[in-house]
């Protein structure tokens, strides 16, 4: 017999090997992703069903058995399992557990990361702010776990403080004078400037609460967008999807 673990995380991925079983990719506390299977996870009978399916936050009681993880028990604690009932919500999930298994490396830890994939599902299936708005904090936070901070006080390139006014491009704000002609830009105002600044000097705790006007939040969307493109060019289906939904509404 291997090793006996438990830990506590959220699934990201599910991929069914054969009939009957299944691979996924967990995110946990403490240990990063992690790959574990699961045998019989389609028989209902033996229980693990609920706490290994997308998005459940779950305890998983895991067996270590010559370099490979298999799930013995898990107990969900939390499955989101109201996110399935709202396709916007849905899709939004699907994105930000998509984008988080497609920036972390195996097995290292990143507990800031599953805290933010935690707060930015619970947002959502509260649906209490705009999903966009939720979309938008989590990637200016993922940004920022990755060590992406934009300047916001001075023109990046001539040093000459800032006002309203001014523009954005991927390192920050840049004054009408030093705008390039190919520079991808969005008019700042003051309440944007502001916005920009408070989801990166907050906790987790503090954001996913506070409201911004519908105008706002299309630019802080356009932006948020706009940097993950140019950081990661993750190029998901997930955010194909949402963005198509969008021009419906
Ligand atoms: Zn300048």
């Amino acid at each position: 017999m291997g090793d006996l673990l438990t830990v506590r995380g959220i699934v990201l991925k599910e991929t069914p090997v054969g009939e009957t079983d299944k691979f996924i990719t967990i995110l946990a506390k403490d240990y990063g992703k992690i790959s574990v299977s699961v045998k019989g996870a389609k028989r209902v009978r033996n229980g693990l069903t609920a706490g290994t399916s997308l998005f459940s936050y779950s305890d998983f009681y895991i067996a270590h058995i010559r370099k490979k993880m298999y799930l013995n028990q898990a107990e969900p604690i939390e499955t989101f399992y109201n996110l399935r009932n709202d396709l916007s919500a849905l899709a939004y999930g699907s994105y930000f557990l998509e984008t988080v298994n497609k920036l972390l490396f195996e097995n290292m830890p990143s507990n800031n990361v599953l805290l933010l994939l935690l707060k930015a599902l619970t947002a959502l299936s509260k649906n209490i702010i705009p999903n966009k708005l939720i979309s938008s904090i989590f990637e200016f936070k993922i940004l920022e776990f990755n060590g992406y901070k934009p300047e916001t006080n001075f023109c990046v390139n001539c040093r000459k403080k800032t006002l309203p006014t001014f523009f954005i491009t991927t390192e920050g704000t840049v004054c009408e004078k030093c705008l390039k002609k190919n520079d991808f830009y969005v008019h700042l105002n003051e309440t944007l400037t502001y916005t920009i600044q408070y989801i990166f000097s907050s906790e987790l705790n503090k954001l996913f609460t506070f409201k911004v006007s519908s105008k706002t939040l299309n630019s802080l969307s356009v932006i948020s967008r706009h940097l993950m493109k140019n950081y990661f060019n993750l190029n998901l289906k997930s955010i194909q999807f949402i963005k198509e939904m969008e021009e419906f509404q």
